[in-house]
């Protein structure tokens, strides 16, 4: 056993930004075109506001335009559906994302659903998973993070053909999405999730294993094959050791028993989480070349 690589998706996610902000400029100096990105915030849930506003700097410090909608939680589905049809046509809105998660009286499917696909730039709608399920990769809208993961993997890895992947979690917006571009990546692709007999056991043949649970250290050192690579979206907040404190942040994956064992891991923070925002601004880009029927720069 040695130590594994660890995996700086923060310095990856920082150069991503980067190659967008350089794109961005040339969408201006050839074409007049500024992206646009559209975020919608129903309430005021504190973890959704700090990546709302995360989302919007980000936003502007790569040159893009950002416009922030912020409803008051009561907001009626019918008024958050209107809003939606107005970014739908606004020809400066390239992307729209509404942050998830909605209050309870409103159907978060049907807002997504009510989003055009073409400004999709979360990748959730049915269009976008069925045209990712379907392997026209390179006209959907895939969702970030996933595909972060999947670029991390590749940076990692190179060629996945033939490699057995192990993707703990099942969501529409991690689990099953990251299961598709593994496929597409050529892995051999097994979706573990709470009703898995052995889950153990599946990792412990996995060269690669994602885990998004949403439980703090669930995977564990002794389910890693060693030598595999490993990916954890899990941020989950601990409670604080002191009163007043703040808790500590961990993954999915016991990272100090893993990193004993796996070839390369992600850490939490610093591995998943930088990656999203930089791929919701990179599908941005894409969004608005393909609105524009320009050719996205390089
Ligand atoms: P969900 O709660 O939607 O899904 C969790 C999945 O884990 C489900 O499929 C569930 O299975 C499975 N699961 C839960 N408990 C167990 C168990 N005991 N054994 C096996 N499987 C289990 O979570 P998300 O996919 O939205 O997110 C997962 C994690 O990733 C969270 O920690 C979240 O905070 C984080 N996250 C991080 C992001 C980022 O880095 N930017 C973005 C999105 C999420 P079942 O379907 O059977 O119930």
């Amino acid at each position: 056993a040695g130590q594994a690589t660890i995996i700086d998706g923060k310095a990856f996610a920082e150069k991503l930004r980067g190659g967008v902000a350089r794109q961005v400029d040339a969408l201006k100096a050839r074409h007049g075109i500024t992206p646009g990105l559209a975020v919608v915030l129903v309430g005021e849930d504190a973890a959704s506001q700090v990546y709302v506003r995360s989302k919007s700097k980000k936003t502007t410090e790569v040159g893009m335009q950002s416009f922030q909608h912020t409803l008051p939680v009561e907001t009626g589905e019918d008024e958050l559906l209107d809003l939606v049809r107005r970014l739908n046509s606004d020809p400066q809105v390239h992307g729209i994302l509404v942050q998830l998660p909605l209050p309870k009286h409103i159907d978060s499917e049907k807002v997504i659903d009510t989003i055009d696909p073409a400004k999709d730039v979360d990748g959730f709608h049915v269009v976008n998973a069925g045209r990712i399920a379907t392997g026209a990769l390179d006209r959907a809208m895939i969702p970030c993070t996933p595909r972060g993961c999947q670029m991390l993997l590749q940076d990692q890895l190179g060629d996945m053909s033939g490699k057995r992947a192990v993707i703990v979690g099942r969501s529409n917006i991690v689990g099953k999405p990251m299961a598709q571009l593994l496929l597409a990546e050529n892995c051999t692709v097994t979706i573990a999730h709470s009703r898995t007999r052995d889950i153990a056991a599946e990792c412990r043949d996995a060269d690669i294993v994602v885990a998004a649970v949403g439980k703090p250290e669930f995977v564990r050192g002794d389910w890693i094959k060693p030598g595999a690579t490993v990916i954890d979206v899990g941020i989950n907040r601990l409670e604080p050791e002191e009163p007043g404190g703040k808790g500590r942040l961990v993954g999915d994956v016991a990272f100090d028993e893993a990193k004993q064992v796996a070839g390369a891991i992600t850490p939490v923070p610093g591995g998943v989480g930088p990656m999203t925002i930089a791929v919701l601004l990179a599908n941005t880009v894409t969004a608005a070349c393909r609105q524009a029927g320009v050719e996205e720069p390089a």
